[in-house]
């Protein structure tokens, strides 16, 4: 048995699957829902024991910090126990959208939210169901992307399901997530503001607003958990169940591709991600996908392309690497968590 899926349309949703995920949410389920960067895991984030079924449905470590959703500027205020002019200008220039903003916590949310810390993350997701939902509870909901700890993160309702099965009460499916890379975490509680994980808001437009914001790059991402910025951000992340190889260009990786499918035998597929146009013929056993040459086009397709090659069996996938700039930073950040 799965978790009950419900079909929604993705600008207008329909009132009814909204006001039933509603239910689910206030009495204390988990509500699987889409937003513009990935699907979230939903929970009534003042709730305790709704934000312990999050932990244990994702098999989390406590001391992972939850995302909490809000509709705008005022539901964050609420749960903030500060909201400074800054952040009051980031959210006029990016709410709803792919920024999550770090502050001072405030009193109303769990300890199981903050993994004990005094800062909270909270962001108002660009996407119609999601606002409908929020709206509909009238509350903050816990979020953090809906699949187990360190897998894949979800862009497909499917992707969902098959991760969390009946661990989830509920699922809306509106089909694919526009963004399909996670938001950008901006740290407000130092200074200068520092970006503890690259997304979808590019650094260029944050930049624009706040020309002093801090990104460390691989840095901030270190390998090792306590040297890092941000908790719960481990350098394993994000992985798919085939082994991850990196190659440095699209001849390399073919070549590598088409060597490990060799050693295999036949025994099993290998998979091939490049950019750009497609490749033409690949030997057997290589399964290969072409994702577009920017950076935008590319996270959109990036977690499904590797759900897909885990899907078809794929013992390992070998991938392509990305351009060094800065344009690239969401999706750089993911493959090498990806391969970590
Ligand atoms: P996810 O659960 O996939 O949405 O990712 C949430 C990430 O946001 C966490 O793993 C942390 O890296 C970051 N985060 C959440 N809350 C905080 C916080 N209070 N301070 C610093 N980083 C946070
Ligand atoms: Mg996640």
């Amino acid at each position: 048995m799965g978790a009950r899926v419900v079909r929604v349309d993705p600008s207008c949703p329909e009132p009814g699957a909204i006001a039933e995920a509603a239910s689910v949410l206030r009495a204390g389920g988990l509500v699987a829902f889409p937003t513009e960067t990935v699907y979230g895991l939903g929970a009534c984030a003042l709730d305790p024991a709704a934000v312990a079924k999050v932990f244990a449905a994702k098999g989390r470590p406590a001391g992972h910090p939850l995302i909490l959703h809000v509709e705008g500027e005022e539901g964050a205020r609420a749960i903030a126990a500060a909201w400074s002019a800054r952040a009051s200008q980031l959210a006029r220039a990016f709410w709803p959208g792919p920024l999550t903003l770090v502050v001072p916590r405030g009193p109303r949310v769990p300890d199981a939210v903050t993994g004990g810390g005094d800062t909270v993350a909270i962001r108002a997701p660009a996407h119609a169901v999601a606002l409908a939902l929020l709206r509909a509870v009238g509350e903050p909901l816990a979020a953090p992307s809906a699949n187990r700890y360190q897998t894949l993160s979800p862009t497909l309702a499917a992707h969902v399901v098959n991760s969390l099965g009946d661990a989830v009460d509920l699922v809306l499916d509106a089909g694919p997530c526009s963004a399909g890379i996670e938001s950008t975490v901006l740290d407000l509680s130092v200074e200068p503001p520092r970006v503890l994980r690259p997304g979808a808001l590019e650094l260029g437009r944050l930049r624009a607003i706040l020309p002093a914001v801090v990104y460390e790059g691989f840095l901030v991402a270190g390998a090792d958990e306590g040297t890092h910025a941000s908790p719960g951000l481990d350098a394993r992340h994000y992985s798919p169940r085939a082994r991850v190889l990196r190659a440095p260009d699209r001849a390399a990786a073919l070549a590598l591709a088409t060597s490990e499918a060799r050693a295999l035998g036949g025994s099993a597929r290998i998979g091939l991600v490049v950019r750009g146009e497609a490749l033409g013929a690949v030997p057997a056993g290589v399964d290969a996908r072409a994702l577009l040459d920017e950076p935008e086009g590319y996270g959109r397709e990036l977690f499904a392309t590797l759900h897909a090659l885990d899907d078809a069996g794929c013992a390992a996938v070998v991938i392509e690497d990305v351009p060094a700039g800065e344009a690239w930073w969401a999706v750089a950040d993911r493959l090498r968590r990806a391969g970590a």
